[in-house]
């Protein structure tokens, strides 16, 4: 299951057997485990808006309220030079907008540690995975790559133990990923840390419209902000996201054969 297309990152988007409208799996329901308000628009915002226009369900668990962010574009409430907002709770209203814009139909947000999700305990974040996976009962799931794509450590513990608990529940999980080229260049332009994967690794290569991601970065007011490295991604990815299979969905059974070994 790989895009083998020589012609580069603009290949055409591959096809479900069960043909959705994007390319992506035919999922009814989706959740994606994030670490940070954002996470799930800067990063995820157009592969989960096409499951949404594809007509799929889809759910958030975000990890952390994100409280540690070092930008910070919201004022606080006492109207003076320097007062900034509690960025817990300006996150987690931004988020709840944003999720709107994607159409996506439920979010939860935890508040383990932002900028140490690797420092917890995997045994508590695997608990919380478990239990919006039982809440949720998602087909399949979607994580940032697991090297985190950013260079966040958050981004790849979130990953870490998304993947774990789906290993034990047989869920299958797409992993966001950038191309090597892109990940290279947004390296040299903003001395980012951002991994990338090879054109072999890329299983899934989908043609996206950024209606809905652009709106919903907008309502991350506090972290959108002019000038970041964000924009620039979206600018090289044009209208095209890449996915990995973190965890493969099992071969479709041959059709007329017994599950036995026979
Ligand atoms: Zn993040």
């Amino acid at each position: 299951m790989r895009e083998t297309d020589p012609g580069g990152f603009a290949a055409a988007p591959r096809r479900d057997p069960a043909g959705t409208r994007s390319g992506l799996p035919e999922w009814a329901r989706v959740l994606a485990v994030v670490a940070h308000p954002d996470d799930e628009s800067f990063g995820l915002g157009a592969v989960l808006a096409a499951f949404a226009s594809d007509g799929a369900d889809v759910g958030v668990l975000c990890l952390t309220r994100g409280e540690a962010s070092t930008l910070h574009g919201v004022p606080g409430d006492l109207g003076v030079p320097g007062d900034l907002g509690d960025l817990g709770p300006i996150r987690a209203a931004e988020l709840a907008e944003a999720a709107r814009m994607l159409g996506v139909e439920d979010v939860t947000l935890l508040d383990e540690p932002d900028g140490a999700l690797d420092a917890v305990d995997p045994q508590r974040l695997a608990t919380h995975v478990l239990a919006a996976i039982t809440r949720f009962q998602p087909d399949g799931m979607v994580a940032f790559d697991d090297d985190g794509v950013t260079g966040h450590p958050d981004h790849a513990a979130a990953t870490r133990c998304a993947l774990a608990v789906a290993a034990q529940r047989g869920l299958p999980v797409l992993g966001w990923a950038l191309p090597t080229e892109v990940a290279s260049r947004l390296n040299a332009e903003y001395g980012a840390a951002f991994t990338g994967r090879t054109r072999d690794e890329l299983d899934l290569t989908i043609t996206v419209d950024r209606t809905r991601q652009r709106t919903a970065v907008g309502a991350h007011a506090s972290q959108a902000v002019p000038g970041s490295v964000l924009w620039r991604r979206l600018e090289l990815l044009g209208r095209s996201e890449h996915l990995h299979w973190l965890a493969p969905p099992p071969p479709p059974r041959p059709p007329g054969r017994s599950t036995g070994s026979g």
